[in-house]
C-alpha cells in the first residue's frame, strides 16, 4: 500500500520505518526541512533503540521516503497517517492546530479516495473536526473516510511495540474504511488477530482512558510509598505483596520521582479539561495529577532534608544521573530532571550532570555555568560530589562500581529516585541512602 506519515517525529518515524518493513511504501512527510534533510542523509534525528537499522534497510530497499512536500507526498496515496503533536494549551485544553492544519493541506491535495487516519492523541470528537477540516478546503469532493487509530507505542521499546503490538484499537465509521486497515495492518497480526474495531468516540476515549489508568497507578504508588516512609514499612515489598494478586499485576507500580514525558501530563490535562466543557467533574483526575506535582519535588526535599544540619545545599555539590524522562530515549519533554535541577541551581548548589544520551538536549536549555558540569560518564559526575542522585534508571547504573564511586565523592549521601539499589546493600558499602517509601534510617 502507498502510504503517508505527516509527521515525522517520535512516532511518525517510528510507525512509518515499521509499516516500510512489512512491505508497505511509505513516504514521512514533515515540515521541518532540517529534519527531512537529515533523514534524507541517513541520520536519525531521535534516540529509539533499533531505529537506525530499520530506517536504512527500508530507505535502501526504496519502501522508505522522506518529504516536506504535501503535494508530492499525496501523489497516489490510499492511507495517511496524522503523527502531529497535540501539546497542552495554557488552560490545560489539547491544541489541535497542528492536525487541523494538516487536515486543510490534506484536503487541498488529495486526488482519489483515501483513508485520513488520527494516531495523534486527540480529544473525543477530533476526528469529526478533522474530517469537516478537511471538507472545507477541498476544491473537488473526492471521498474519503476517517480512522482513529491511537497510538500505544512507548519509547524506549517503540520498534518492538509498533513491530509487535498488545492490540491496533480502529475507530471507523464505515466498512470501506475497516478493511483497508485490517489489510494494511494484516503482517502485524499474523499470530493472532490484535484487531480491535470500535467507533470512532470509543477509540479517541481509549487512548486517554489507558494513559489515565498508568498515570493513576504511579500516582497511587507514590502516595502509597509516602505512607510508607511515615509508617516504617517498605513500598518495595509493599509492591510485590500486591503485585502478586492477578487482579493487580506488577506492571506500573514502581514508586519513584513521578510521571514525566509527552504523554502523560498533556493527555491527563486534555481529559480533564474535556471533562469540564461537558460539565463533569473528575476529582480523580485531579488528585492523579497533584499528586504528580508533589511527587516531582521528592528528592529536591529529601536533599534540603539531608544537608540542613549543614547549612543547606547552597555550596554543595550534587552529581544527577540520568537526565531523559525516562531510559532508552533521549526525550526530556516534562523530564522530572529539569525541575530537579532548576530547583537546585535556584537554591545555590554546583551540579554536576551526566545522561548517556540527552546530554545536548539538556545543555541547550541550560547553559555551562560555574555551577553546571556536564560529564562524560557516571563516574566522572560523581567527583568531588558531596550527594549523588539518580533520576532515571539508565541500565548502566544498575551495576556501577560503587565502592569506586564512594572513593570519588567528598560526601556520602545517595538519593535514588527510582529506588534502583538494595538499601542495605548501600548502607553496608557506606552510602547514606535515601530511596522512595522506604524507612528511614538515618
Ligand atoms: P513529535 O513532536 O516527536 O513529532 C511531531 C512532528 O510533527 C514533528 O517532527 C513536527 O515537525 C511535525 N509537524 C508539525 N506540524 C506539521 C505539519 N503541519 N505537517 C507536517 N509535519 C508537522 O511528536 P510525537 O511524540 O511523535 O507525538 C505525536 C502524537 O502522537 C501526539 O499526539 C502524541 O500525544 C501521540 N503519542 C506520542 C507517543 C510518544 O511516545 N511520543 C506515544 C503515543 C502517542
Amino acid at each position: 500500500m502507498k502510504i503517508v506519515i505527516i509527521g515525522t517525529g517520535y512516532v511518525g518515524l517510528v510507525t512509518g520505518a515499521c509499516l516500510a518493513e512489512m512491505g508497505h511504501t511509505v513516504t514521512c512527510l514533515d515540515i521541518d526541512a532540517k529534519k527531512i534533510e537529515s533523514l534524507e542523509s541517513g541520520i536519525i534525528p531521535i534516540y529509539e533503540p533499533g531505529l537506525e537499522e530499520v530506517v536504512k534497510r527500508n530507505k535502501e530497499a526504496s519502501r522508505l521516503f522522506f518529504t516536506t512536500s504535501y503535494k508530492e507526498a499525496f501523489k497516489d496515496c490510499l492511507v495517511a497517517f496524522l503523527a502531529l503533536p497535540t501539546p497542552a494549551k495554557e488552560d490545560g485544553s489539547c491544541d489541535l492546530s497542528y492536525v487541523l492544519k494538516a487536515a486543510k493541506e490534506i484536503g487541498e491535495q488529495i486526488k482519489q479516495y483515501c483513508v485520513i487516519v488520527s494516531k495523534s492523541t486527540v480529544p473525543v470528537g477530533s476526528c469529526e473536526k478533522i474530517r469537516l477540516a478537511i471538507l472545507s478546503s477541498q476544491k473537488e469532493k473526492i471521498p474519503f473516510d476517517i480512522v482513529s487509530n491511537p497510538e500505544f507505542l512507548k519509547e524506549g521499546s517503540a520498534v518492538t511495540d509498533c513491530m509487535k503490538p498488545d492490540r491496533i484499537v480502529l475507530g471507523v465509521d464505515s466498512a470501506e474504511s475497516a478493511q483497508i486497515m485490517r489489510d494494511l495492518y494484516s503482517a502485524f497480526t499474523i499470530n493472532h488477530d490484535r484487531i480491535l474495531v470500535m467507533d470512532i468516540p470509543s477509540a479517541e476515549m481509549t487512548k486517554y482512558a489507558a494513559n489515565a489508568m498508568l498515570a493513576t497507578r504511579i500516582s497511587f504508588m507514590n502516595e502509597m510509598a509516602g505512607l510508607c516512609e511515615r509508617l516504617g514499612a517498605d513500598i518495595n515489598q509493599v509492591r510485590i505483596g500486591i503485585g502478586s494478586d492477578h487482579r493487580i499485576g506488577y506492571h506500573f507500580l514502581y514508586a519513584g520521582m513521578g510521571y514525566g514525558g509527552s504523554c502523560f501530563p498533556k493527555d491527563l490535562k486534555a481529559l480533564a479539561s474535556l471533562a469540564k466543557e461537558v460539565g463533569y467533574k473528575t476529582p480523580l483526575l485531579e488528585a492523579v495529577e497533584t499528586i504528580n506535582e508533589n511527587q516531582k519535588q521528592i528528592l529536591a526535599k529529601k536533599i534540603n532534608t539531608y544537608f540542613s544540619p549543614s547549612g543547606g545545599i547552597n555550596g554543595k555539590t550534587i552529581a544527577l544521573w540520568g537526565l531523559s524522562f525516562k531510559p532508552d530515549t533521549d526525550d526530556i519533554r516534562e523530564a522530572p530532571s529539569l525541575q530537579l535541577i532548576q530547583e537546585l541551581l535556584s537554591q545555590g548548589a554546583s551540579l554536576r550532570l551526566y545522561d548517556p544520551i540527552c546530554m545536548n538536549k539538556i545543555a541547550s536549555l541550560f547553559p555551562s555555568s560555574q555551577r553546571l558540569h556536564f560529564c562524560k560518564d557516571e563516574y566522572e559526575a560523581a567527583e568531588g560530589a558531596d550527594a549523588i542522585a539518580l533520576v532515571t534508571e539508565w541500565k548502566q547504573f544498575r551495576f556501577v562500581d560503587l565502592e569506586e564511586i564512594l572513593k570519588k565523592m567528598v560526601g556520602k549521601a545517595f538519593f535514588d529516585g527510582r529506588n534502583q539499589y538494595k538499601r542495605s546493600e548501600m548502607h553496608t558499602k557506606g552510602f547514606h541512602y535515601y530511596g522512595i517509601g522506604l524507612p528511614s534510617t538515618h
